[in-house]
């Protein structure tokens, strides 16, 4: 009995139609759901010249007997949806393929041969369409399951063919469909073999962890956070990206909505968000994040290739990702990327001259930091439970105003309290450690139990004192201190105008600005955390801020990513000399402050190393 059925013409016009057939990854794309759809268990894919010479892919799904396969390259036939496509069922869509276009396409540009068997049938049968002209189903030799050929893409279309990139960017854009689809699948197995190379190849019945492991490699999954979080039936897992292990763009960051791999401007923008507040706007996090709801909370038939969607209520599941991604970096506390001790002890390596390399097993050195297996011992341990800030730490607001030039170049011991303390008696939850010096004014030195810190000051200031402003604008609103002589700032008549639209938000963070004429601010105050500061340079930066941000960000996360900016220019600055008082109030407040591990660029405050790796570096070990 024949399970595909032709669309009706109504329904015809309610779907998406539109190119499908791009390039030679989207065939792939649309030939591996439409395996998924038959709900295989393993999926072979072998390409030849990035596709465009061949696509050949194998799979052990329910199959298609011979009624089927001759209606399988017809032109809006499918088994997906009810022949009559009523708005319900378009709505409610469980698989990926449902328009009944992808093999009808493919046909038209191709040569495309499928041979198929159902489980229920002795003999497969096979259905031929060169390049637009279908041939009849005639019995073939093949075994349960679907094989599809797709020969010569193009080739009666030059002016496509053009269009093609390199084969090694086509099979480097089919290998990234693949990954995509298997990362969503953890249960089926995928092999892309190209050239003779395998590019994927994951054993069916993985974990979901397993496979990501798989996939995005050990590294990132040593440098991700486990996110797991539903709310009104929306779920959104996955894993993500400590901030400090970016990216310059944003190919790291795989979305998922039901297991179809989207490009999503709604989720891209709530991920941008979340972490907002601890990337410079030009870095991007790695992140993998799954995002399962109702079929009819989402619409997939909104794009021909289906990399889109939209949500019935968006608010909600920005509003989930972006609340479940801060709380997973919250939660981190001062934790920051593996890959940066490892970069550090790689970048020693490679500049401290003559590796020792004549010790036990002789391992490569100074080569990929990811090579030294390094790997967990390089991080810090998040110390333990949920951190309450600690914004009322009794030395903190001295940092800005820091007078006492208590000069430090040296051992710290005698001046700052530490005196004595061997690192054996370091007291539990102190794992940043006891400050021994500050070295070129810039970066504090401190001893672990196991091994060395060393803090950037400015960066590891500018987090705190960020910190302590969103802490006091949630709670109290933040205090301000009055210029003695008001700044007058010229500005772009365009750009005055921005500001003082804002200039409620910024009052609220302390910023007190009114007009002065057609192109220049005055500054009357600026907020008393900064202490004294350049409020012309501050009022520029914002200037710049507000431009950039315009109406793309919600009000709170421009709030944050101002309060970020204000924090720098509050900071201490490096070139400061801290006293070893101030340097251990430092610490101590990094280890009490969430996100305290990078500084609102995405970069690290601190790099710790163990003290193995430190004997791994002169070959102690
Ligand atoms: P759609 O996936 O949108 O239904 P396609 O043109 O991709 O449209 O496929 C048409 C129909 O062919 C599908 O609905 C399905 O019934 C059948 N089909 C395609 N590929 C396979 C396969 N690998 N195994 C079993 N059936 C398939
Ligand atoms: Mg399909």
């Amino acid at each position: 009995m024949s399970v595909i059925k032709r669309l009706s013409e109504d329904a015809v016009n309610r779907i998406a139609a539109g190119e499908v057939v791009e390039r030679p990854a989207s065939v792939v794309r649309e030939l591996t759901e439409n395996s998924l759809d038959a709900g295989a268990r393993q999926i072979d894919i072998t390409i030849e010249e990035g596709g465009l010479q061949a696509i050949v892919i194998d799979d052990d799904g329910c199959g298609m007997d011979k009624d089927d396969l001759a209606l399988c390259v017809e032109r809006h036939a499918t088994s997906k949806l009810s022949i009559d496509g009523g708005r319900d069922d378009i709505l409610n869509i469980r698989t990926l393929g449902f328009r009944g276009e992808a093999l009808p396409s493919i046909g038209s540009v191709a040569r495309l041969v499928i041979i198929s068997c159902t489980s229920r049938e002795e003999t497969a049968y096979s259905i031929t369409v060169d390049n637009g002209t279908a041939h009849s189903a005639r019995p073939a030799a093949g075994g349960r399951g679907t094989h599809v050929e797709v020969r010569d893409i193009f080739r009666n279309l030059p002016a496509r063919l053009k269009f093609m990139k390199s084969t090694r960017a086509e099979a480097g854009a089919i290998g990234d469909v693949v990954r995509r689809l298997a990362m969503a699948h953890n249960e089926v197995g995928f092999r892309l073999m190209s050239g003779g190379r395998a590019i994927v190849d994951c054993p069916p019945d993985d974990s979901s962890e397993e496979r990501l492991r798989r996939i995005m490699g050990a590294e990132f999954m040593d440098n991700a956070l486990p996110v797991d979080a539903t709310r009104e039936g929306i779920r959104f897992s996955g894993y993500a990206g400590l901030p400090t292990y970016n990216r310059a763009n944003a190919q790291m960051q795989f979305l998922f909505v039901n297991g179809r791999p989207v490009r999503d401007r709604l989720l891209a923008g709530a991920v941008r968000g979340a972490y907002a507040d601890v990337l410079a706007r030009n870095r991007h996090p790695a992140l993998v994040m799954f995002l399962t709801l109702p079929p009819h909370e989402v619409d997939v038939n909104v794009h021909p290739t289906k990399a889109e969607v939209r949500f019935r209520v968006p608010a909600a599941v920005r509003g989930l990702v972006v609340s479940a991604l801060h709380h997973t970096l919250v939660s981190a506390g001062h934790k920051a990327a593996t890959s940066v001790s490892q970069a550090a002890v790689g970048a020693l390596r490679q500049g401290g001259g003559v590796p020792y390399s004549g010790h036990r097993g002789g391992r490569a050195r100074g080569a990929s930091p990811n090579l030294m297996g390094l790997g967990e011992q390089a991080s810090v341990g998040v110390p333990g439970g949920e951190q309450q800030p600690n914004f009322g730490m009794s030395s903190a607001p001295a940092m800005p105003g820091l007078e006492r030039a208590d000069i430090y170049s040296g051992r710290v011991e005698g001046d700052g309290g530490n005196e004595g303390v061997s690192t054996q008696e370091l007291p539990d939850g102190m794992p940043l450690g006891v400050a021994r010096a500050q070295v070129h004014e810039t970066y504090i030195v401190a001893q672990t139990h196991d091994g060395i810190v060393i803090v950037d000051q400015h960066a590891a200031h500018e987090r705190l004192v960020h910190e302590r402003f969103k802490h006091s604008l949630a709670v109290s609103g933040v205090e301000r201190q009055t210029l003695l002589t008001p700044e007058v700032v010229e500005l772009d008549a365009a750009v005055v105008e921005q500001l003082m639209q804002r200039a409620g938000e910024l009052a609220d963070l302390g910023l007190v600005i009114e007009r002065f004429g057609e192109d220049a601010i005055v500054v009357r105050e600026t907020p008393a955390l900064l202490g004294p500061c350049d409020a012309a340079a501050l009022v520029r930066d914002l200037a710049d801020d507000v431009a950039e941000l315009g109406e793309a960000l919600s009000l709170k996360e421009q709030l944050e990513e101002i309060s970020g900016t204000m924090a720098c220019h509050g900071s201490v600055r490096a070139g400061r000399r801290l006293s070893a008082d101030e340097m251990n109030a430092l610490l101590r407040e990094m280890e009490a402050t969430p996100l305290s591990g990078q500084c609102n660029h995405g970069r690290p405050t601190y790099v710790e190393m163990k003290l193995g790796d430190i004997e791994r570096l002169f070959g102690r070990r």
